[in-house]
């Protein structure tokens, strides 16, 4: 049986599957371990399985030995192998994990994937994306949504269960008013110095704020304990390349962890890429090759569930349906980056013990700009703001030093989201050779038109209303990102209360079936700006407990 989890954990018992499935979940990404969640509080037998990328064999066993008794030498030595510049000199641009890009491998070979003009890309790892995420996590507005045939209603009391296995840092400040926190234990982050001193800063013109329509507070993340005992944050400061202690919220770990309590009805099948799902009667037949030995594959259950991340979702979707040379389109929430500097610096920044995730979450809704929330993620020091600075400064050799010397511990980083209605696309389509049959999964990027007009003016505003505060935006270090960078992206098979073709009723079923449900984003039908994962494990859960 496979390995699986970053956790190493290598003796997990994974039982034999009953002859007839009752159910197949496909991916063990967040919206499959969300939807696999369900399926057991109903007391069903379900089978995970997913493409079986992971991490290097060194890596998970020294975090099985951190995770047995917090092993000093292994967390030094896991540190070490993440912060190797032979590994880490890929870029900012590429999140790795532990020093590995596992998450992103097997796309070309496996899905025939050919992408232009677009940042997005499908995992096809133990757990997905959640081994590189960054684990903030705010559920939807209603107004954000109104074009969807559910509501916020019938998404809260599954937030309220992802949470629970999911754990929340939060605290109930302003934001709680417009965002729940659906739940009443959150756990607890100390916020670094600078994110202190901003919060500090902006609480005397928190009224002036909320009259122009902009609210703040503290950042909510997956991270800390949970109902399955993750244990709390130690401020080590390597969030960024990988938690050694395991605190950030990651579905292969948790997979592992319900697989190693022998958690009944739950089964577990790794290394095989999913080429089709189809409906015969009563019955659900899953297509597929081994990934290793090629040879093809065959499982049969009474329901599947697909939640193999948008892309790998559509090309199943496309194929199983035989739809070729038809484009289908991935809605965006647009990414964009830019430093607010800050006229009081703080060395003590730089060394200070404190997590590396976002710290700060800024809503702001303001009709001039959006009739949707415009969301902000405000980081605070790490080491990679050096390490840009240093890069940006190379061509003034004599001024490096000390220009990164100087604005260092002065900038802070705001990584922002649009609304998908003001952002880019993602077209995708399945192409099959008239002569050779051979199959091209293809994935173009068709850039936002407004959304630059839109970010000057959020860069105007925030200028406006933070230079009381000595904090300024940097508008000529904006980044705009290509569709799909943001990783925010859905919508492929949209959610209708009468579905046409190509789109979902509220359970994600397609075309007809009764008994293939799509759990993903792939099913949204527009893409909020307030990260996407929350609200896609709370749908995903929501249709996994449905009574069809
Ligand atoms: C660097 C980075 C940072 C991010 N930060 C955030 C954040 O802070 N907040 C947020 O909300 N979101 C964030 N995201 C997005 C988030 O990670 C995704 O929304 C989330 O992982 C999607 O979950 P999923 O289960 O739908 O798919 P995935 O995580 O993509 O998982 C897909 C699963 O399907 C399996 N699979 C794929 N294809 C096949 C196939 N053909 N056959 C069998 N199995 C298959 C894979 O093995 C995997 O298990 C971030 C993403 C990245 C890359
Ligand atoms: S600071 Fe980040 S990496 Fe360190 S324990 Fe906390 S969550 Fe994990």
């Amino acid at each position: 049986m496979p390995r699986i989890g970053r956790t190493g954990c290598g003796e997990t018992h994974v039982p034999a599957c009953p002859a007839l499935l009752m159910n197949i979940v496909i991916g063990s990404g967040p919206a499959g371990i969300a939807c696999a969640y369900a399926l057991l509080e109903k007391k069903q037998d379900v089978l995970v399985i997913d493409a079986g990328f992971q991490l290097e064999q060194r890596q998970r066993e020294l975090l099985a030995r951190v995770k047995d008794g917090q092993d000093a030498k292994a967390v030094a030595e896991l540190i070490g192998i993440q912060n190797d510049p032979k590994l880490t000199g890929k870029g900012v641009h590429t999140k790795l994990n532990y020093g590995s890009d596992f998450p992103y491998r097997g796309a070309l070979e496996n899905l025939n994937l050919e992408t232009s003009g677009t940042g997005l890309e499908p995992s096809l790892a133990v757990g997905g994306f959640s081994n590189v995420w960054g684990a903030a996590a705010l559920p939807y507005r209603q107004d954000d949504i109104q074009d969807w045939p559910i509501t916020t209603k019938d998404l809260a009391g599954h937030y309220e269960k992802v949470i629970q296995f999911t754990g929340l840092s939060a605290k109930k400040d302003d934001l709680a008013d417009l965002f729940p926190l659906h739940t009443e234990t959150p756990n607890h982050l100390e916020p670094s110095s600078q994110a202190l001193r901003l919060l500090q800063g902006l609480a005397p013109l928190q009224a002036d704020l909320k009259r122009a329509g902009i609210r703040y507070g503290s950042s909510r993340l997956m991270i800390g304990p949970s109902r399955n005992n993750r244990q709390p944050c130690v401020y080590c400061g390597q969030c960024i390349y990988g938690c050694p202690y395991g605190c950030i919220y990651n579905s292969g770990d948790d997979l592992a962890d319900l697989l190693r309590k022998g958690t009944p009805g739950l089964h577990y099948r790794s290394d095989l890429i999913v080429t089709t799902i189809k409906e015969h009667g009563d019955t659900v037949t899953v297509d597929g090759f081994d990934r290793r030995s090629r040879e093809p594959i065959s499982l049969k259950a009474e329901r599947g569930f697909l939640a193999a991340g948008v892309m790998p979702t559509a090309k199943i979707m496309l194929k199983s349906l035989g739809v070729y040379d038809q484009p289908v389109e991935l809605k965006d929430s647009q990414y964009f980056l830019f430093p607010l500097l800050s006229t009081h610096g703080s060395r003590e920044a730089l060394t200070e013990t404190a997590y590396t995730l976002s710290q700060v979450f800024m809503e702001i809704q303001d009709a001039s700009l959006s009739p949707h929330t415009i969301h902000l993620q405000v980081y605070t020091y790490n080491d990679i703001i050096t390490k840009t600075l240093d890069q940006r400064f190379r061509f003034l050799p004599l001024l490096r030093q000390v220009l990164v010397h100087q604005l260092e511990h002065r900038v802070l980083i705001v990584q922002g989201y649009l609304h998908s209605d003001h952002s880019g696309k993602i077209s995708l389509s399945l192409k099959r050779d008239p002569a050779t049959s051979k199959e091209r999964f293809v994935a173009e990027g068709i850039p936002a038109l407004g959304a630059k007009v839109i970010i000057g003016k959020i860069l105007n505003k925030l200028g406006r209303h933070f230079a009381k505060l000595g904090l300024y935006p940097v508008a000529p270090a904006l980044e705009f990102c290509l569709p799909g960078r943001g990783f925010h992206s859905g919508g492929s098979f949209p959610m209708r209360a009468k579905p046409g073709p190509l789109e979902s009723d509220i359970y994600g079923r397609i075309g007809g079936t009764s008994r293939i449900h799509v759990v993903d984003a792939s099913i949204f039908p527009s893409i909020p700006a307030t990260t996407i994962t929350l609200s896609a494990m709370a749908n995903a859960h929501r249709i996994g407990s449905g009574n069809y």
